[in-house]
């Protein structure tokens, strides 16, 4: 479990670095999703990689008082986390989980998803009784029984030690608004629902049915399902800067990255700074340290002005190589600034330069990347 810290005082007395949660946002963000979802359709919370680099056990305990009943993970040991942290409620573990571990799935009380037909058939041969969804393979071709083998799928009902409370598919383009890719995820919603119609028609009652992640409802939002499975946008924020979606919701950045300017310094012109003297000074100029790296999550590959932070209202540039636990910023434009001056590496009140999905952008990635990467060593402060 990560630390958890409130109050300014301490913050400002004491840590490097640490994420800052705003949980006003995260409540707001759950209202929004719900509101765009139908009437008995449920908000299943993805909390997988500690929330998003979120901190799983603030988050889930607050959605949780929400009124959460629905979580996702990727692994039996974060359902087991989840569960001790005193969570209530369905935990979906998304991932594979290997059938040795029956029975903590039963004692943890936590839902295993059935990633293929042999998965299944092991799984039910440990003879303990274990919640499950089946995952149908609609053309992700990641995990799942091919939607064509609707006589697996039958027999995955009538497993002895595998109850089933759901069934669900993943789309692999929901993000896409290209015609193609319109064409491929309807096609992959139609084959989900031929093999409900299938399975209707064998007298198999039908459990709970989800489709849709983050991108499956903004883009897919008239899908009738019993679950949406949302991690990003519940995190208020998209994958890419420039993403454009069919339903436009005001979604509200959870997350901040902050860290405390720890030295200032001024150099000479001609002076180099930090590994592989990849920065020169061209002016004599004042630099600060912020005690910050990539062993925090923060990517390296922002090095050498592809990265910036807020320092006092001024946006100032990265400059030399990211440490794995400090970083260099040029701060000689950015007026008065002193030791112990917050910076923000990524902010959640900012809409442009030094939100998620544009520093994910800048690094080569994606927000979701980005975020999840933060998880390992900071303290999280809750707003
Ligand atoms: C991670 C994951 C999600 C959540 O995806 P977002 O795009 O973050 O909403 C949903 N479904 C599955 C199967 C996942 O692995």
């Amino acid at each position: 479990m990560k630390t958890i810290i409130q109050g300014k005082e301490e913050i400002s007395k004491t840590d490097r670095a640490y994420i800052e949660i705003n949980l006003k946002n995260l409540c707001h963000n759950v209202k929004v999703l719900q509101n765009a979802m139908p009437k008995k359709c449920e908000l299943m919370a993805v909390v997988k990689a500690e929330a998003y680099g979120h901190g799983a056990f603030y988050i889930s305990k607050y959605l949780n008082k929400m009124g959460i009943k629905s979580f996702a993970v990727a692994t039996i040991d974060e359902g087991i986390k989840l569960r001790k942290y005193g969570i209530r409620g369905d935990i979906l573990i998304l991932g594979w989980t290997c059938v040795n571990r029956a029975y903590e799935l039963k004692k943890y009380d936590l839902t295993q998803t059935l990633i293929d037909f042999e998965y299944a058939y092991e799984l039910s041969r440990q003879g303990v009784a274990v919640k499950a969804h089946i995952k149908i393979d609609t053309g992700m071709h990641r995990l799942g029984i091919p939607c064509e083998e609707f006589l697996n799928v039958k027999k995955v009902f009538s497993m002895k030690n595998i109850k089933i409370s759901g069934i669900f598919t993943h789309l692999c383009c929901s993000d896409s608004r290209n015609p193609e890719d319109i064409e491929f995820t309807k096609g992959q919603i139609l084959s989900f629902y031929n093999l409900i119609d299938i399975l209707k028609a064998s007298s198999i009652t039908i459990p709970k049915l989800h489709i849709q992640s983050s991108y499956g409802l903004l883009n897919y939002p008239e899908l009738n399902c019993d679950y949406v499975r949302a991690g990003i946008a519940l995190y208020g924020v998209l994958s890419t800067p420039d993403n454009d979606t069919k339903l436009k919701l005001d979604l509200r950045p959870v997350f901040s990255l902050k860290s405390k300017v720890v030295l200032i310094r001024s150099v000479k012109k001609g002076d180099s700074i930090g590994y592989g003297r990849s920065f020169t000074a061209k002016r004599d100029s004042r630099i600060a340290i912020l005690s910050v790296g990539y062993g925090d999550g923060f990517p390296r590959n922002l090095s050498c002005g592809r990265g910036s932070v807020k320092i006092n209202q001024h946006i100032v540039p990265v400059i030399g190589r990211i440490c794995m636990d400090q970083l260099a910023v040029d701060i000689t434009d950015a007026g008065d600034v002193n030791c112990g001056d917050i910076a923000t590496l990524i902010g959640a009140e900012e809409s442009n330069v030094l939100s998620a999905p544009v520093v994910a952008d800048n690094s080569g990635s994606i927000s979701n990347e980005l975020l999840c990467r933060m998880g390992a060593r900071l303290p999280v402060r809750i707003e």
